[in-house]
């Protein structure tokens, strides 16, 4: 039987947006435990290209909702899409606050741009590094918290559950591969997403969607683990792991899609899922494995202002973006389904919380709407900090003993957390 040797208030699975927003916003008396399976920084947060939706005046209300709705097949839930975009402006405000700088014209004012499926720009950049400029100074930010103890190359491999509720995580030192138990009155989960469990995807290949398998484990209920978004355009590469993404944006910005003959085959500014299906009804008809991306009607100015990184990759591939089109496939992007949480994160186990792209509060439906993730996922882990700090100190009791022993071959225990989240995947959409 293992002993506790780790007591906090709250352990933070996770360093991407969502758990260092939660970390941000809980109270500085309560001590926290934030783990990180790899280093601090990979994170997919750190990816994220595009940039965030803000809702940008009332007069936008209706058309974002409907964007999101649309997006979603309807299948979103209303409240939670409404609750996001009332959000946006205040989560914007605490980034600014933050340190984060987002693109402004020559008077200040934010500059906006579009990605597919919104009817009008109103996602706000940091040049195509979005992600970067918001995790890292969120991260800077948290690093400074003296409440806030960050252990990386840790892993989450289970939470400790007893009969009222979660009470902290068997935690996996991955370096050592030492095991031990963390003891904590509330749990965020907030893994990431799935992209690890699959051959081509965008994400992180250590984010392999553990929280779902714990989830599945002790019955806390999940939701869609079908609902994974494709994203329409990667770099089309034969070398291994993982695939570089070409923002949306950039189609957004009047980029074109070319068949092999170099002529265009659809609309780009379609909804991911759509223009992903044209995608390949194309190369099915062409008989290749990638379709073509022309960011020349882009311009040079903007092309190098606003997508340097994007442009950098490509020449390092052996393309000059401002010459000739570029070789795209879909790949693997999103995770909409997750561990069912409400509109303050918490999930079916009472002191559980989840956040980020793990949990499903149901703001994406069937289909993600460009941009809205970063939002979601900051939004929901304060909301889930708030109830935290509102009834903290009421568990008065201990956490279970358990053995070790079914986490020792950590080999077997990856494969048998992957087979569950595959299986539950297939079994719904076979429900679907
Ligand atoms: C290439 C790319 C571009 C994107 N562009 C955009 C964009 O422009 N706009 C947008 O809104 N969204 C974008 N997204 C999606 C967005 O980045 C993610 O949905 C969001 O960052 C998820 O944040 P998160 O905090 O839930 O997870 P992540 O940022 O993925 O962080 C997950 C964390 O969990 C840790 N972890 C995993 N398993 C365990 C475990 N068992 N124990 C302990 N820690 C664990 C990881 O080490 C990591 O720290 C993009 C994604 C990718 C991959």
């Amino acid at each position: 039987m293992s002993k506790i040797e780790n007591t906090y208030d709250v352990l933070i699975a996770g360093t991407g947006v969502a758990g260092l927003c939660c970390a941000l916003n809980l109270p500085r008396d309560m001590r926290i435990l934030l783990l990180s399976k790899s280093t601090a920084d990979r994170s997919d947060s750190f990816l994220a290209q595009g940039g965030i939706c803000m809702l940008r005046d009332e007069g936008d209300f209706e058309s974002y909702f409907e964007d999101t709705m649309r997006a979603g097949h309807y299948e979103n839930d209303e409240a939670a899409v409404r609750l996001m975009i009332q959000s946006s402006p205040s989560m914007i405000e605490d980034l600014v606050r933050a340190g984060v700088e987002f693109a402004r014209d020559e008077r200040g004012e934010f500059r906006f741009t579009r990605e597919g499926g919104h009817s009008r720009p109103r996602i706000l950049y940091h040049d195509d590094v979005t992600g970067k400029e918001i995790t890292s100074k969120l991260l800077a930010r948290v690093q400074a918290l003296p409440n806030v103890e960050l252990r990386e190359n840790s892993e989450l491999v289970d939470i400790l559950a007893g009969p009222d509720g979660c009470c902290g995580g068997v935690v996996r030192e991955n370096v050592a591969g030492k095991l031990y138990d963390v003891c904590a009155e509330f749990t965020l989960l907030a893994t990431g997403g799935v992209g690890g469990l699959y051959e081509h995807s965008t994400n992180y290949r250590h984010l392999t969607g553990d929280a779902l398998a714990i989830a599945l484990k002790h019955g806390v209920p999940v939701e869609h683990l079908d609902y994974v978004q494709i994203h329409p355009t990667t770099f089309y590469s034969q070398k291994q792991g993982r695939r570089f993404l070409i923002s949306e944006s950039v189609r957004g910005e009047g980029a074109v899609l070319l068949d092999k003959h170099g002529k265009r085959f659809c609309n780009e500014l379609l909804p991911r899922d759509i223009v992903t299906g044209e995608i390949r009804a194309q190369m099915r008809k062409d008989g290749t494995d990638h379709v073509w991306l022309d960011m020349r009607p882009v311009g040079e100015e903007t092309l190098r202002v606003h997508f340097p990184t994007i442009c950098a990759h490509c020449r390092e591939e052996g393309y000059d973006v401002l010459r000739q089109p570029v070789p795209v496939v879909p790949a693997q992007h999103y995770f909409m389904g997750g561990i069912r949480v409400d509109l303050d994160g918490r999930t079916g186990m009472p002191r559980l919380f989840a956040a980020g792209e793990t949990a499903c509060n149901g703001v994406h439906g069937k289909n993600r709407l460009a941009s809205n993730s970063l939002l979601e996922s900051l939004i929901w882990a304060k909301r889930a900090a708030a109830i935290m700090q509102a009834e903290r100190g009421r568990w008065r009791g201990a956490a279970p003993q358990v053995s070790h022993a079914e986490y020792e071959n950590y080999a077997a225990l990856k494969e048998k957390y992957a087979t569950m989240v595959r299986e539950e995947a297939e079994r719904e959409e076979c429900i679907d």
